[in-house]
């Protein structure tokens, strides 16, 4: 007990002095799905938690091939240049439900993966102790008291990962390539209102002009959706990823709208709110694992699906029956 604690105190300093091999290791600690380690890691999180808070919170969306990578890469390298430390971490929604990666298995940002400013991880399975979506909210717990100043989380615009990831970020954004209006219309509304601001990429050679189309189209359709966030106009802004171009207007855009919502309150109000309802994610997750590991529900769970199946049994009623074993002792 008392050596645990010890470790725990030592990877606190650690990380306060900004260690990357000691920040690198706690995340492995938050990530674990070992229930000793979950202990520790919420003790940790416990001594950390009034050192974090500090960072700039910026999630990244949209569909692969859009150059999310790329843009990455082009824009930490950016800030890192600007003196800041900058923290990339991904939610990839694919490896909890495949156990593969739509985000991992290419070589990915290898330039800015050698910055000493910045610092990488890739996106965390989800197991039993809660799902990726605890372990990213922690992990950028983590990543503040380490002193970074702005944590970009990057995710694939497919599912329901833009809503988390929507969830536990200041600024949204989302990377869309050129295209004509068909390809606007098709595009899911509701992601769009997600956005703080849509990113046209690859903005350049010959794909430049449709660029600047595609984003006066964009702002015209912003024009009449619901902003993400209140008093801030979300809009378009080109980029080239690939050519590091556009990277200060994309960042001007990110400062804008934090003095604005700072000023507003807005920004503080939304942080709140996503403290609250984290508190509610993490209770559903919770139950759930208990539910599920609990010794007397775990054999019955079984005999109750064959029942149901089988026809001898009404669904609610098996509910009600692992319910109530459930219930009996803790
Ligand atoms: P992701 O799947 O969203 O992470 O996309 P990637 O970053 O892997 O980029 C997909 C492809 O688009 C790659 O071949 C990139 O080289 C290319 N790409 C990314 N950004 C740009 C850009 O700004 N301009 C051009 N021309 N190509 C780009």
């Amino acid at each position: 007990k008392n050596r645990i604690n010890q470790n725990i105190e030592e990877l606190a300093e650690g990380i306060l002095k900004g260690d990357r091999s000691l920040l690198a290791r706690s995340i492995t600690l938050i990530e674990s799905n070992a229930e000793h380690h979950f202990r520790d890691a919420q003790a940790l999180l416990q001594k950390l938690l009034p050192h974090s808070g500090g960072a700039i919170r910026i999630g990244i969306t949209g569909v692969p091939g859009a150059g999310k990578s790329t843009f990455i890469e082009a824009f930490g390298t950016f800030l890192c240049d600007l003196g800041l430390k900058v923290a990339v971490l991904a939610v990839d929604p694919s490896s909890s439900i495949s156990g593969g990666s739509i985000l991992g298995d290419k070589t990915r940002m290898e330039q800015l993966s050698r910055n000493p400013r910045a610092f990488i991880r890739p996106s965390p399975s989800a197991g039993k102790l809660g799902g990726v979506h605890r372990k990213t909210r922690e992990t950028i717990t983590l990543c503040e008291a380490a002193g970074f100043d702005v944590i970009l989380v990057e995710t694939v615009g497919v599912g329901q990962s833009e809503v988390i990831v929507r969830d536990m970020v200041d600024f949204f954004m989302l990377l869309v390539l050129t295209g004509a209006g068909d390809e606007l219309q098709g595009m899911k509304k509701g992601i769009m209102e997600l956005a703080d601001a849509v990113l046209v990429n690859k903005a350049d050679g010959e794909n430049k002009r449709l660029a600047l189309k595609t984003k006066a189209e964009y702002n015209r359709i912003l024009h009449f959706l619901q902003p993400a966030t209140k008093g801030w106009q979300t809009r378009a802004v080109t980029c080239s990823a690939m050519f590091h171009e556009g990277m200060s207007d994309v960042w001007e855009t990110i400062q804008a709208f934090e003095d604005m919502t700072k000023g507003s309150g807005v920004f503080e109000e939304r942080r709140r709110a996503q403290t609250k309802e984290w508190i509610y994610a993490m209770i559903i997750d919770q139950l759930q694992f208990s539910f599920f590991n609990h010794q007397d529900v775990k054999p019955l769970l079984p005999q109750m699906e064959n029942e149901v199946i089988s026809g001898t049994r009404t669904v609610t009623s098996a509910v009600e029956e692992l319910f109530q074993v459930f219930s009996i002792d803790k």
